[in-house]
């Protein structure tokens, strides 16, 4: 990556700096004559600052975009999941309806079966008892022929009434209902028809009751046939159903593992990013270092007597005259970034920050100087925009950044609330505000950035 070279190079360039800076005041210390060389040596370092602290702000830009990027596709994992959670449900829902008709169809199929078999029997039962009409009626057919001849052998010997009253039956049943006939006939004779009539009648009975027994079983079978295809329908519809769900499944898996993949990959993006912004503040940091040295070697310090023209008044003011708010607090930002002050925006009664337009209380009113003294920086810088250090002798120093133009420039004696510039948005900030420091240069030399508020007391329109 350009990221990681362009950072090799920069710590590269850092080191020879602080390498040149080293030497410079090891040996010119002692003499005021290396003022002018210490001076070309802050600006270096404050270029290198500034690319630095671009740098960040690039990272921190990129790594925003990735955690949106992020938090969008977790939102859409977890619209994901709802899908895949809802189309489960359906899935089990039809996978359950396709196993009660199943069972249904089963059942219905056994029914069917176990009819089949009762109508196949029946007609077995039919044929047999057709046979057995038939082979009655052959019988009786030979029977009649005897009985014929025997009548005709009676016309032979002369009673001819009797072979009229025969040929005028149609049928056997006339020919044995008639019973002057039947007289005629010898005993053996009538008993046999006799016994025939009873058969016959009693097959057709059977016959008749079993043709009934069928035809009611066809009934049912022809039911049971449409209520199959009915559930056959269903089944199949719900199958199709259950195929176009599964593959609504399958789908809504696939985007889920792609967006999961593509978190993952922004994970690691997140990460790396994060890691050289750490890197590049710690860069930062070892930087401000430096310019806390440049101050040691410039600054008053814990125990010096202020000048007299700065007529100091022994305690620190508040560097606004109107109602304002702290909107960031020392020594670090609600989310989480160092932060060596406190930031201050004029606002209404309420706490706001804007009008109701929606436009800055802040941006372009005039902030003040918060004790005499001598400004020893009136600079711009990537990250303070418009800034200025006042010394106020006794080893005080304020700092006021992100001005929208400055009223004083680098040497200039300042008194307590003498206006310093006006409040803006320049530097690295998300809207206009004052963003005010003190730093202290105590009596071992060493320099720290305080909390203002131990410093300076919140008047009574601090809201
Ligand atoms: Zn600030």
């Amino acid at each position: 990556m350009n990221l990681k070279n362009n950072r090799k190079t920069i710590t590269r360039k850092i080191l020879c700096l602080i390498m040149a800076f080293v030497c410079v005041f090891s040996v010119a210390a002692p003499y005021s004559a290396p003022v002018a060389s210490a001076q070309e040596s802050l600006e270096d370092l404050r270029n290198q600052i500034d690319e630095i602290e671009k740098d960040i702000v690039e990272d921190n830009k990129a790594l925003a975009e990735v955690e949106k990027d992020i938090k969008n596709n977790e939102k859409k994992l977890d619209n994901l999941n709802d899908q895949l959670d809802k189309i489960s449900q359906q899935v089990d829902l039809l996978m359950e309806s396709i196993d009660i008709i199943n069972d249904d169809i089963d059942d219905l199929q056994g029914d069917i079966n176990v009819t089949t078999n009762d109508i196949k029997e029946i007609n077995t039962q039919i044929a047999e008892i057709e046979a057995q009409i038939t082979e009655t009626e052959a019988l009786m057919d030979s029977t009649r022929e005897i009985l014929l001849a025997r009548i005709r052998e009676n016309y032979m010997s002369g009673e001819a009434s009797t072979v009229e009253l025969l040929f005028s039956s149609t049928d056997l049943s006339t020919f044995f209902a008639r019973q002057e006939l039947v007289k005629r006939v010898s005993e053996n004779d009538a008993e046999l028809i006799s016994e025939l009539t009873e058969k016959i009648n009693e097959l057709a009975e059977l016959q008749s009751t079993l043709e009934t027994t069928k035809s009611s079983l066809e009934e049912k079978k022809s039911e049971l046939n449409s209520q199959m295809n009915t559930l056959n329908t269903r089944q199949n519809e719900l199958e199709s159903n259950k195929k176009s769900q599964q593959k609504k499944q399958e789908e809504a898996a696939e985007k889920y593992s792609e967006v999961e993949n593509l978190i993952e990959e922004l994970d690691k993006d997140s990460d790396e990013y994060k890691k050289a912004i750490k890197k590049k503040e710690a860069e930062r940091e070892a930087l401000e270092a430096e310019i806390d040295e440049i101050i040691k070697q410039e600054g008053s310090q814990v125990g010096d007597t202020p000048d007299e023209e700065y007529e100091n008044d022994g305690t620190l003011g508040w560097p606004l005259k109107e109602r304002c708010t702290i909107t960031a607090g020392y020594p670090y930002y609600p989310s989480g970034g160092r932060h060596w002050g406190i930031d201050i925006c004029l606002c209404t009664s309420s706490g706001s920050t804007r009008d109701s337009n929606g436009n800055s209380l802040s941006y372009g009113q005039p902030y003040y100087a918060s004790q005499g003294g001598e400004v020893i920086i009136a600079d711009w810088h990537k990250s303070f925009g418009n800034y200025v250090v006042v010394d106020h002798g006794d080893g005080k120093q304020t700092l006021y950044a992100h001005s929208k133009s400055l009223n004083v420039k680098k040497g200039d004696i300042v008194k307590k609330g003498q206006q310093l510039g006006l409040m803006g948005d320049t530097g690295n900030v998300t809207g206009p505000h004052l963003h005010f420091e003190v730093r202290i240069k105590n009596a071992d030399g060493s320099v720290s950035r305080e909390n203002p508020l131990n410093y300076v007391s919140k008047p009574s329109y601090v809201i």
